[in-house]
């Protein structure tokens, strides 16, 4: 007796989900010098007001990494 898979070709579609119900796009930013990441807001002007105010506390800390949480959709043909 052998153990077979199912394998099964299907096309899939993947793109940003827009939906109503969609989870929301979020914004934070993480200092790149010590790791340190500002709470997550549903606009982006925030975070960038968190560099300011982590900037002004390590003036040393010159580099940001943006991060933003989109949600996609994927389906496939029945
Ligand atoms: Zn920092």
């Amino acid at each position: 007796m052998s153990i077979r898979g199912v394998v099964r070709h299907q096309e899939w579609t993947l793109q940003p989900d827009r939906e109503p119900d969609a989870e929301p796009t979020s914004y934070a930013m993480q200092c790149a010098v010590c790791g340190e990441t500002s709470p997550v807001h549903g606009d982006y002007s925030a975070p960038q007001e968190w560099v300011l105010a982590h900037g002004g506390r390590n003036p040393s800390h010159h580099t940001y990494r943006e991060i933003i949480t989109r949600p996609w959709r994927a389906w496939w043909k029945p």
